[in-house]
């Protein structure tokens, strides 16, 4: 597609986005413990993203809704938290638990305990349909007011408690958790005596979320990549839009609409805390086709982890189960497995183009049945 001024579609990575420490954490604590043989369940989604979670089934790892089917199995506690009631239910049950936890939400949990203790009503700022508010409320013994919006203030109770603890949701902007408590201040003075605001909010989503703003500045149009239940996306996708830029929340390449794009220049691209990389680049790779540029070297460059190339030097076929791989590293070497002939041919090439040091492949390579050429490509100047 070219635009009004005849210049390809120009598309831009945000320079801070996607999978955030917490999520790779707990989906590569579940991975180890799903390899580990024994049976394991998860209770909910790991996290807000279909493509990874059904990853995680392959190996075997079952999402449930409730204890009643965990069936003795180990249960996994996801990122987003829960509260202790659950993990006492489990304990009845004598489950073994396997907690991956955000460290992030154990702080926001700890501090709604904390609060209780001290006498404070506690307030969380929030989604209260939210799996990981949910949660916070359960470690302030359930008496925690929990409320969405800054309109909601106004249904806290006439006779509030005059010392007051605030929380928000991990994944929250700053804006919004400044104008509530702001407003928190100017409703409720006359009754506070003593106000608490512990920002719980989480660094690596405020990081994204500043990094979706100034590429926001800079294009015509974002797309943001994340599983629709996924909050942090949806907040991204409100951070761009705050910036006047309209901005679409995907969660596949499939739903890009071509007309989106009419007379666009520059396209960002940003993903929410839960989305992996292959995600992104699956959706990059549908824009390239949509604004008509050429095939991008990525593509090629994506089934290429350096684990992948000692195998291939070494004419075997890579496996996932080598140690100190990454979730990212493992999946592109499932892709890779996947990949037909002419596809792992074509990344090869790219390899060699962006002149990557392969080493030399054994002539009788068997995973490349209809490539016999030796091949050597080395960095310039690097013998
Ligand atoms: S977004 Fe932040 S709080 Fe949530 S899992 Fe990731 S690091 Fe933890």
């Amino acid at each position: 597609m070219l635009t009004q001024s005849e210049q390809p579609m120009e598309i831009i990575k945000a320079s801070d986005m996607g999978f955030c420490f917490g999520v790779r954490r707990a989906v590569e604590m579940m991975e180890r413990e799903a390899e580990g043989g024994l049976p394991i369940v998860s209770l909910g989604s790991v996290v807000h993203n279909p493509q990874v979670v059904g990853r995680l089934r392959e190996r075997g790892l079952d999402v449930i809704s409730t204890l009643d089917d965990a069936d003795g199995r180990r249960l996994a506690i996801t990122a987003h938290g829960v509260g202790p009631s659950v993990i006492e239910a489990a304990a009845r049950r004598g489950l073994e638990v396997v907690d991956t936890t955000c460290p992030i939400v154990t702080r926001a949990q700890r501090w709604a305990r904390k609060l209780v203790e001290e006498g404070f009503a506690v307030i969380v700022y929030g989604d209260p349909e939210h799996k990981e508010t949910k949660g916070i409320v359960g470690w302030a013994g359930g008496k925690a007011y929990t409320l969405r919006s800054e309109n909601d203030i106004a249904s806290l109770p006439a006779d509030l408690p005059s010392r007051v603890g605030v929380l928000v949701q991990t994944t929250h902007t700053e804006a919004n958790f400044a104008s509530f408590v702001n407003k928190l201040l100017a409703t409720r003075m006359h009754q506070i005596s003593e106000l608490r605001v512990i920002n719980t909010l989480c660094n690596a989503t405020t990081g994204q979320q500043a990094a979706a703003r100034a590429l926001a500045h800079e294009v015509d149009l974002m797309v943001v990549v994340g599983g629709k239940e996924s909050a942090n996306t949806r907040h991204l996708r409100e951070v761009c839009e705050e910036e006047g830029t309209r901005a679409y929340h995907i969660e596949t390449p499939e739903e890009l609409e071509p007309e989106w794009f009419a007379g666009i220049a520059r396209v960002g691209v940003t993903a929410g805390a839960s989305t992996p990389d292959s995600a992104v680049e699956s959706v990059i790779a549908r824009l390239e086709a949509i604004a008509g540029n050429a095939p991008p070297d990525r593509q090629e460059a994506e089934v290429s982890p350096l684990p992948l190339l000692r195998d291939l030097i070494a004419g075997r076929m890579p496996s996932t189960d080598a140690d100190g791989l990454t979730a990212d590293e493992r999946e592109r070497i499932e892709r890779w497995r996947r990949a037909t002939l002419e596809e792992r041919g074509r990344a090869l090439v790219g390899l060699l183009r962006t002149g990557s040091r392969i080493g030399r492949l054994p002539p009788e390579q068997p995973i490349f049945p209809g490539f016999r050429a030796t091949m050597c490509a080395k960095r310039p100047g690097n013998d």
